[in-house]
């Protein structure tokens, strides 16, 4: 299940604290986390496969790598967790270090990352994160379990799907029936009409102060650490939201378009802020149920992000939980109107950096690695 606490602590030991060096893949949300990481101070490593990928990041003065480890392919990262521990590096993860890497690869990942590796397990099934989020208060969309039952809009999810591909809309077994590749596992799940609205929150074990997250269960009456929300975003996704310029999805049908969720690019947004309060209400609960997933959990670290839609009666339904720093985070490299409302320029790369930061001065590094 990947690295204990004692395995943690014997890689620290022989760490310079004062000589860190920050690393990422050179992909999803690197530009931010290694612009974060040098606002902070840090040395910073890029990870990365084929020179082309190098040379772009050039064009990008404020966060390009210190120095850079270039691999033939990502699996080959495995091999070299001697040569980044020799560099004092610690490892920020992403949704495409963990796709590259793949799961269990990650988990074996012989070098110090950011956030709790084992809580991947409970984001990596959707029926664990399920367990999860209702566990923690949150409504998510209905699931249902035979197709013949489907008598409304319903979204058709591919268990291995990332960023949304190969999804399809049905209303009927009808629809289902014409779509469906029956070779791949799937879930269907009533399919939410409203706003949708990803909000991203960080959570730092290690402070005392602000929104304190209180513990439930075997921490009941413990306050856990502090929850910020850093930004929120919407994506844009090809082709549905472009869809409607087409007609209806009648129309459409007859000239054999089906939408597509094709995740192509992020935008910024608010949210009413009189949902705010309920927004903490979802994101405290879900921290607080990381705790109890089991025994010994070391529960939530860091940035995670809440995947919502809101429907025209005010309700949040949560569709998905990713339990690190998403892409959507990026528009907000100078800060968003909800972090600037705590620091300015605080991007959640930065959070990260800060966070790394403080726990080195503070001699607390495993409390944030795993
Ligand atoms: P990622 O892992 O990159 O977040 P994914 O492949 O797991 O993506 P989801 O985030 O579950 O995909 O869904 C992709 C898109 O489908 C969402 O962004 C949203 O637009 C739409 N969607 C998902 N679930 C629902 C739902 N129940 N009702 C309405 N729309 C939905």
């Amino acid at each position: 299940m990947g690295v204990d606490n004692e395995q943690l602590m014997a890689w620290l030991k022989s760490y310079d604290s004062d000589d860190v060096t920050i690393g990422v893949v050179a992909s999803h949300s690197s530009l931010q986390i290694l612009h974060g990481a040098r606002m902070e101070g840090f040395k910073t490593l890029g990870i990365a496969v084929g020179e082309n990928r190098r040379k772009f990041y050039s064009a990008f003065p404020g966060a390009e790598p210190d120095e850079w480890l270039m691999l033939d392919n990502y699996s080959e990262l495995l091999s070299k967790a001697k040569w980044l521990r020799e560099r004092n590096v610690v490892i920020i993860p992403h949704g495409s270090l963990v796709e590259y890497l793949g799961s269990d690869n990650y988990r074996k990942l012989e070098v110090p990352t950011f956030g709790n590796r084992g809580i991947l397990h409970w984001e990596s099934s959707r029926e664990r994160q399920r367990q999860w989020l209702e566990s923690g208060g949150c409504e998510l969309p209905k699931v249902i379990d035979d197709p013949h039952d489907i008598d409304g809009p319903v979204i058709v999810k591919y268990a291995g799907a990332k960023g949304g591909e190969g999804y399809f809309i049905a209303r009927d077994y009808r629809d289902f029936k014409r779509n469906v590749n029956l070779d791949e596992d799937f879930t269907i799940q009533e399919y939410v009409l409203g706003c949708r609205y990803y909000m991203h929150f960080f959570f730092d074990p290690t402070a005392t102060d602000g929104f304190q997250v209180q513990g439930k269960g075997s921490h009941a009456g413990k306050n856990l650490g502090r929850l910020e929300l850093m930004s929120m975003d919407r994506r844009d996704e090809s082709n549905v939201d472009e869809f409607y310029k087409l007609g209806s999805l009648r129309d459409l049908r007859e000239m054999n378009l089906e939408p597509s969720f094709v995740v192509t690019g992020n935008m910024s947004v608010v949210i009413r802020e009189s949902l705010l309060p309920k927004a903490f209400e979802l994101a405290e609960g879900t921290v607080a149920a990381s705790f109890e997933l089991e025994e010994e959990s070391r529960g939530m670290i860091g940035p995670f992000c809440l995947e919502t839609i809101v429907n025209d009666r005010l309700e949040f339904r949560v569709f998905e939980i990713s339990a690190r720093i998403v892409a959507g985070s990026n528009p907000f490299i100078g800060g968003s109107p909800y972090s600037d409302l705590n620091e300015a320029f605080m991007s959640t790369g930065r959070r990260i950096a800060r966070s790394i930061k403080k726990a080195i001065k503070n001699s607390e590094l495993d409390r944030i690695l795993s």
